[in-house]
């Protein structure tokens, strides 16, 4: 609730701050500003992982930008969607600035993609569905935001602080059951203490405790559904057929579990490049451990997706950081740690994690139209075309 309200308080300054600008021409009779305009209609589609944060990122800097709005939540988590719309109703703005429509992706998040009206699509979701939404809006050109999904790289120099590296490592891949679109998934660790870090991590992993929301001492949930649930299952498996070696996990919560879709978290070990377990997403609590024994090959396995949402560097070589991090194909790195974010700072993907940002400066822009007003204050006579005798 707290990056909720941090949200909107960042997009309400933005938008007091920036009225336009004005440009010199060279020419003292040229009165000529750049001024910025609502886009007009925009539609927003979000999924069901941090359902109220992330249409806040879309919500905030669209109503600050002065446009209006129609919000189609995930189908599996519609009620904070329509709770904000209650807020929005007592807070006094106008009736049919916000709106929600809520149903399935096929029924009402694609008559939406494709409306005449809607000038600008917003979309938080997985790749195969950012693919369709984009050819939908291409037919009446609108503009598109897409936040799409990612197969995120955490990276581990021997020199890192280990007991923070194994501890956030954790926090990277088990957080919220690793239903986080930058959960950084895929550990990418230093040959040399690879067999000690793993190690670690696993009995680290043994030890967490899964819960409902009401039980003060789980540290992680169950997964949104059965379906998916089944899907992470499906997930592990193949990669274990794949060759890959199951460490921990991959199976289903234990009996105390029973109310949930829970899964166990779990580390697959021995996996290499190319394989489906580092490129697909599973979206779910499985880290994969990759190695490396070279800087050039961790940033060229990390790398090495067709993905680019967000990344980690552990190392305790400010030159190894910011050489790493300046060549990780990532929308966000972080260097010794792992997910915090800040409103005031973009947030978006390279490669196909999406088109444009939110947060930050750029996701103002996403919800603007910049308009050139020139004006000459001297009009004449161009003389260009000849002038016939009348
Ligand atoms: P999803 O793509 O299945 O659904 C997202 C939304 O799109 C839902 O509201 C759904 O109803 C709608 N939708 C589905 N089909 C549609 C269609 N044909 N036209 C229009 N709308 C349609 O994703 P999900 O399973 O809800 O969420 C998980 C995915 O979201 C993961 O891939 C994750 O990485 C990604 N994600 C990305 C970010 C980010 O910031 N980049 C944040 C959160 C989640």
């Amino acid at each position: 609730m707290d990056d909720i309200i941090a949200c909107f308080t960042h997009f309400a300054k933005l938008a007091d701050a920036d009225a336009g600008r004005k440009v010199d021409a060279g020419d003292p009779t040229v009165r000529s500003q750049v001024v910025y305009e609502p886009v007009g209609v925009c539609g927003m589609i979000t999924p069901w992982n941090f359902p109220l944060l992330q249409a806040a990122w879309k919500l905030a800097p669209a109503l600050a930008a002065g446009n209006s709005l129609v919000l189609k939540p995930a189908e599996l988590t519609p009620h904070t969607g329509i709770l904000i719309m209650d807020v929005f109703d007592s807070l006094g703005l106008p009736p049919g600035v916000a709106n929600l429509v809520t149903g399935a992706g096929a029924t009402a998040g694609a008559p939406l993609s494709s409306h005449p009206d809607v000038d600008l699509i917003s979309f938080t979701g997985g790749v195969v569905t950012g693919r369709k939404i984009a050819a939908a809006a291409s037919e009446t050109v609108k503009k598109i935001a897409l936040e799409l999904g990612g197969k995120n790289p955490n990276v581990v120099f021997a020199d890192a602080d280990f007991d923070a590296a194994v501890d956030n490592a954790l926090n990277a891949g088990f957080t919220d059951s690793g239903q986080v679109c930058s959960a950084g998934v895929r550990l990418i660790v230093e040959e040399s203490i690879k067999t000690r870090f793993v190690d670690e991590l696993v009995r680290r992993a043994e030890h967490i405790r899964m819960g409902g929301p009401f039980d003060e001492s789980a540290e992680t949930g169950p997964l949104i559904s059965a379906e998916h649930r089944d899907k992470v299952h499906a997930y592990v498996e193949k990669s274990i057929s794949e060759g890959c070696t199951l460490r921990t996990g991959g199976h289903f919560g234990g009996p105390e579990h029973e109310k949930g879709y829970f899964y166990a978290p779990t580390v697959l070990d021995d996996v290499s490049r190319g394989m489906h377990a580092v490129t697909e997403e599973s979206f779910g609590p499985v880290i994969t451990v990759e190695t490396f024994t070279t800087e050039k090959e961790a940033i060229e396995t990390a790398n090495d997706t067709i993905y680019g949402l967000a990344g980690a560097v552990w190392t305790s070589d400010a030159g190894t950081a910011h050489r790493v991090s300046s060549r990780l194909r990532h929308g966000t790195i972080w260097i010794n740690d792992y997910h915090p974010y800040l409103p005031q700072a973009e947030w978006g993907g390279f490669k196909q994690s999406g088109i444009g940002r939110e947060l930050g400066i750029m996701g103002f822009e996403e919800y603007r139209e910049a308009k050139h007003i020139y004006e000459n204050t001297e009009p004449a006579v161009t003389g260009w075309f000849s002038m016939p005798e009348k």
